[in-house]
């Protein structure tokens, strides 16, 4: 049993349209209603907590839980400035929830349409099982640089062995009280640059994630050539 927050609450900027990346269409269809419908059909999900910008809550409510009958949403709660914050606000309302329903926290980015009931399940697992932190990943394909700019020139400093090397991608899947304690520290430092939830709990409670191998196809959908390979998978299986 577990709950996930799905964080819609981007902006376009990125893609450079109006519109954000989670509501853009693949065949059709919203981003946003791949990574529900996964949730929404997985038996070991109770709730859906979906985090969004307030101009887009009543967008949310009829084209995409209403539109497709997405019974587990049970909260839509107002994204923040920084990615972060949206996550903040989910937990903050999954606090509330009865502590038997709340033990295990998935977060995901609703912009990544392509997950899979694996990858939920492998994740509740773990955490079922003792582990306090996990996160689906792939190994990384390229030669990842250090650079820096020294001079005007973007200059690679450092190169990092590759076998050491793996792409970070959602869902992320924690104890509850771990990750809300490490939140609640984080907050507390105006000096950080925090781009993930493994990295917080890395760096607030010394919590290291376990890695679950997941899948290439697990992209989150950014710029617009996301969009076209997107079509493509959403075609294979998905
Ligand atoms: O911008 P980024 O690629 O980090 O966004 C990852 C996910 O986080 C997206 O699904 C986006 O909608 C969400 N997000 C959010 N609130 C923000 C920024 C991003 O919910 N303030």
């Amino acid at each position: 049993m577990a709950v996930a927050i799905v964080l819609a609450g981007g902006s376009g900027k990125r893609m450079n349209t109006d519109v954000a990346k989670q509501f853009l269409k693949i065949n059709g269809k919203e981003v946003l209603y791949y990574s529900l419908r996964v949730f929404e059909n997985n038996e070991n999900i109770t709730d859906i907590v979906l985090v969004t910008r307030e101009e887009d809550i009543e967008y949310c409510k009829k084209n995409i839980i209403d539109e497709y009958g997405f019974n587990k949403v049970s909260n839509i709660v107002c994204g923040g400035k920084e990615r972060y914050d949206s996550v903040y606000n989910g937990l903050q309302v999954i606090s509330t929830y009865p502590e038997g329903k709340r033990q295990v926290v998935l977060i995901h980015d609703g912009a990544r349409p392509f997950i899979t009931d694996i990858m939920i399940n492998e994740s509740v697992k773990k955490i079922q099982s003792g582990c306090q932190a996990c996160t689906i990943a792939v190994p990384a394909k390229d030669t990842i640089k250090k650079v820096e700019n020294i001079d005007g020139k973007i200059l690679g400093i450092e190169t990092p062995d590759r076998k050491f090397l793996y792409q970070i991608q959602t869902p992320q899947t924690f104890e509850f009280n771990l990750i809300m304690s490490s939140y609640e520290k984080m907050l507390k430092d105006h000096n950080h640059n925090i781009t993930d939830d493994t990295m917080l709990v890395e760096q607030y409670s010394g919590v290291y994630s376990e890695i679950i191998e997941g899948t290439y196809e697990n992209i989150k959908i950014t710029t617009s050539e996301d969009l076209e390979i997107g079509e493509i998978f959403a075609k294979k299986s998905f």
